[in-house]
């Protein structure tokens, strides 16, 4: 409410405006400011220059009565609502219905009037008319909130959510810039680089520069936090969304913060309801993922079982039937058929096990500290064992490889299937060149062999599940190795690279981080 009331005093007796005057200067509780008019027409040309808050006015006037002088003020005021007492000479009920009929507020006789009835009526019109205005600011506030609300929860897109919040929040309010900034989810805000670390969606002048952390720390600034209620043990809100004012002072009105509020509280709903969905929207197409996973399986188990078990049957019925009558070298060569193509069913087995674990996300991850050039040595005397004398394994190593750790059976697995590619890949032969570099803070690998190499249109899937190039000809695998070779690599933060040329041989790169520390999947 106003500190001092601008009050309009209308009568043509000087002795009865002066009491009055008198009467309500001496009001305990306000101020008031005072004009005086002495007839109708001069009342009425004051309040058309100076609109006050209440009038005082005497029913009979020299120039026209007090209902006549209600209608013109509302006529040339366009319906101006500012409250009226009326005060008469008697005490005529008739006037006072006729009075009250018109609008006015209230209604006092001049014989009795006293100085705390005069300074009561006023106080309680006046408090009237603010209660009524607060209520209709109220009302409008409400159905505007309203309305913006709905437009904020009408999208599921969380970029639109933000960007409609910002828009309707700065119509609203009428300010220069409204943001919504979020905060980096994995640093701290305070330490953070100003410019990268928060997202901001902003709507108003383009003419402020001010970067997000700064308004966030501008005193003049509107600022609510947008606490999500799944994040509430934190201590970081999800972001801030501010009101911003840089032309000329602002002074934020109460209302004015408590609009802020109510939208923060919304827009938390609303993000919580996008990320719900974004969540399900991404199980849902793992999900998809998983369910092609699957029937590629089975696809692949009938596919590339049938050949090898139609081996093991032949060999074994022949072993059963003949086998009294067969040589001793025949019998043998039988033996290792079974035995290879079991072991090779066994593989295919092992692989999409290990590869449905990834897909599930349920890989176990345990790294230890290792001696790089122990674990490379014990590997490639184990692969030697199985490639020919026309292979030659070149092993070097360089630089300081000191301080790695990573897990030693997905190491095994990377590393076995690099190397058993390179040999199958290679089918006339040639060097196998195996290059370990270290660096300060990640270890290098280079796989060189001289074999098919790949054709250039295959290279790009080749590390998805079942994709092999079309070069491959009888060499038999299943497109495994290396799917599952990138997920163990991704595991421990590195990188897979594959340099190839037809019939030129291949290159393998695989960068390792020395410690990687895993972020946690929830
Ligand atoms: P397996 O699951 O038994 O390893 P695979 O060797 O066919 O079967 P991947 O190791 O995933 O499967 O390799 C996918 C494909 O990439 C291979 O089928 C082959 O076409 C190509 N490839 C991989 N490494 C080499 C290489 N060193 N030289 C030539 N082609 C290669
Ligand atoms: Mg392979």
């Amino acid at each position: 409410m106003p500190n001092a009331w601008k009050l309009l005093i209308i009568d043509d007796c000087a002795t009865d405006r002066k009491i009055y005057r008198r009467f309500l200067l001496k009001d305990p509780h306000h101020y008031y400011q005072i004009l005086e008019a002495d007839s109708a027409e001069v009342g009425l040309g004051l309040y058309q220059n100076m609109p006050c808050d209440l009038i005082l006015l005497d029913f009979c006037l020299p120039d026209m009565s007090g209902i006549e002088f209600l209608d013109k003020l509302r006529q040339k005021t366009f319906g101006s609502s500012v409250p009226v007492i009326m005060l008469t000479g008697r005490g005529d009920e008739e006037i006072a219905v006729q009075a009250m009929k018109k609008g006015v507020q209230d209604y006092l006789v001049k014989q009795h009037l006293k100085a705390d009835i005069l300074q009561l009526a006023v106080r309680n019109v006046i408090k009237q008319l603010y209660l009524q205005t607060q209520l209709q600011k109220n009302q409008e506030r409400q159905r505007l909130i309203a309305t913006m609300l709905l437009r904020i929860r009408q999208s599921l897109d969380l970029e639109e959510i933000l960007y409609t919040a910002v828009r309707e929040v700065q119509q609203l309010l009428k300010c220069d810039r409204v943001i919504v900034c979020q905060s980096s989810p994995e640093t701290d805000s305070e330490q953070t680089d100003q410019n990268h670390s928060l997202l901001c969606y902003w709507a108003g002048s383009d003419d402020c520069n001010l970067k997000p952390l700064e308004l966030l720390a501008n005193k003049a600034n509107l600022v609510v936090p947008i606490n999500l209620s799944n994040q509430l043990e934190l201590s970081k809100p999800w972001g801030f969304l501010i009101a911003h004012q840089c032309t000329g002072k602002r002074e934020w009105q109460s209302d004015e913060l408590e609009i802020l509020c109510e939208v923060s509280i919304q827009l938390a709903i609303a993000i919580q309801q996008a990320e719900l969905l974004t969540q399900t929207q991404v199980a849902l197409e793992k999900e998809k993922q998983l369910n092609a996973f699957k029937s590629q399986i089975i696809t692949t188990i009938s596919h590339e079982y049938r050949t090898p078990l139609a081996s093991i049957l032949a060999a074994a019925s022949t072993l059963k039937q003949y086998g009294e009558h067969l040589e001793e070298l025949k019998k043998q060569k039988f033996l290792h058929i079974i035995e290879q193509k079991a072991r090779h069913m066994s593989k295919l087995i092992d692989d999409m096990l290990v590869m449905n674990q990834f897909e599930l996300n349920k890989t176990k991850f345990k790294t230890i500290p290792l001696d790089l050039e122990q674990f490379f040595s014990t590997l490639i005397i184990e692969q030697q064992l199985l490639v020919s004398d026309r292979h030659e394994f070149i092993f070097q190593s360089t630089g300081n490889h000191k301080g790695f750790w990573g897990d030693q059976g997905l190491l095994r697995l990377i590393f076995s299937n690099l190397m058993s590619n390179a040999i199958k890949y290679s089918p006339k032969g040639g060097n196998i060149e195996f290059y370990l570099i270290g660096k300060e803070s990640e270890v290098i690998f280079f796989i060189q062999d001289q074999g098919i190499g790949i054709p250039i249109e295959d290279q790009t899937n080749l590390f998805q599940p079942f994709c092999r190039a079309s070069n491959v000809d009888t060499l038999p695998g299943t497109g495994l190795g290396l799917a599952i070779t990138k997920a163990c690599v991704e595991l421990h933060g590195g990188s897979i690279t594959l340099d190839s040329q037809p019939d030129q041989g291949t290159k393998v790169t695989v960068c390792l981080p020395k410690q990687h520390i895993q972020k946690s999947s929830h």
